[in-house]
């Protein structure tokens, strides 16, 4: 018997303590759930039973009996997960305990509508579960993240920049419509947040700062992603002091993403006659030690950091780990150290830690499949 996601309950629970990896046997999931070993047991074999977990006898023996050793079955299935950016997108497959099967990245233009941007991206994961995953293993949910605010109570997209046709598409429903399972869709920094999240362990207050073609945050609390109305974590619209006045594509004047962001900087080399057609481009020309492009990176660190310190004197996180395609530039993140150090109070970045992102390329994906699987199992699923 073939069971479905999402998995409710007390069944959800344990599942989800052998999925992250905290679980490996019945008394491990005892201990930890505050269950009854009877009922434990029960449930183990219902999740067994419905091709979920499988037991082998390898555990290491403490004296007694050997015990069972727990893992998800390796056809308990597996989710879709993408990162959606403006000029590409980054998609794969993942195991259920979070571990990438396949990751592939091609072109794709956001500019091109929600429509055709989602279709392209289900038609990569239909091939990619026909090439990679056994029919008989199901497909158990689909996420997405997206370059904009994304309202978590309808999980749409509200009031992007650069995404045109977006503005309060369903992309959720959209999705259900080709998938009928458990669909995620959250801001691509959220995402980022999730899965680096899962690189800084004992560390329970993160800011996650995804600098690319724009500026986005993360925010994690209490080792939970923190997503407010929608909204938290976004600084690219927080009005930065400045002698001129430059429109940002909110309507507003001196936005640090009018400033600080990689497309900002990209019109700005453009004007100072460097060529400049992506934000990665930016990154190779300050290694070169292009004297424009060091002294731009230089001074968006420095933006980023003055806002950041009224940041870290409030929320006071254990890390602000930072990501995205600018934070290849070396000299962002120590102008981003350097503005923090200095107007922080003491006590706020005594112990706070600053730097580059660990998770990867594939953080997004990463925290995709640890929300979708969040999603899937949680006890009010
Ligand atoms: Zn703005």
């Amino acid at each position: 018997m073939k069971q479905r996601l999402p998995v409710q309950g007390a069944q959800g629970d344990l599942l989800r303590l052998v999925a992250t990896g905290r679980a490996e046997s019945r008394a491990d999931l005892a201990r930890l759930s505050g269950l009854a070993a009877s009922s434990v047991s029960l449930r183990v074999e219902e999740l067994i039973e419905a091709g979920l977990l499988a037991e082998e006898g390898s555990g290491p023996s403490r004296g007694g009996r050997r015990p069972r050793r727990l893992s998800l079955a390796p056809a308990a299935g597996v989710l879709a997960v993408a990162d959606l950016g403006a000029h590409h997108v980054r998609l794969g497959l993942l195991d259920l305990s979070g571990a990438p099967l396949v990751v592939e990245e091609r072109p794709c233009e956001i500019a091109d509508g929600p429509e055709a941007t989602l279709d392209l991206m289900a038609e990569a994961f239909d091939r990619l579960l026909e090439e990679h995953v056994p029919p008989t293993v199901p497909l158990r949910g689909v996420g997405t993240g997206i370059p904009g605010p994304v309202d978590p109570a309808t999980q749409r997209v509200v009031t992007p920049s650069r995404m045109p046709g977006w503005n309060e598409f369903p992309v959720a429903e959209h999705l259900r419509a080709r998938y009928d399972l458990p669909i995620l869709v959250e801001n691509d920094a959220n995402l980022m947040a999730a899965g680096e999240a899962r690189s800084w362990p004992g560390q329970e207050n993160l800011m996650v700062l995804k600098v690319g073609t724009g500026i986005g945050c993360g925010v994690i609390v209490n080792g939970r992603l923190h997503r407010g109305r929608g909204a938290a974590g976004d600084i690219s619209h927080v009005r930065v002091l400045s002698d001129s006045s430059v429109i940002c594509a909110c309507g507003h004047h001196d936005c640090l993403e009018a400033y600080a962001s990689g497309a900002a900087l990209a019109t700005a080399l453009t004007d100072a006659g460097v060529t400049v057609s992506h934000t990665s481009d930016i990154v190779g020309l300050v290694n070169d030690a292009v004297p424009e492009a060091t002294s731009m990176v230089r001074t968006a660190g420095r933006r980023i950091g003055e806002v950041l310190t009224v940041l870290v004197n409030f929320f006071n996180p254990d890390v602000v780990a930072v990501g995205g395609s600018l934070s290849a530039a070396e000299p962002l993140i120590t102008s981003i150290r350097a503005a923090v150090y200095e107007r922080c109070l003491p006590l706020a970045t005594r112990d706070l830690e600053i730097a580059p992102a660990r998770a990867g390329r594939d953080a997004a994906l990463l925290g995709a499949g640890s929300l979708l699987l969040d999603a899937a199992l949680s006890p009010s699923a």
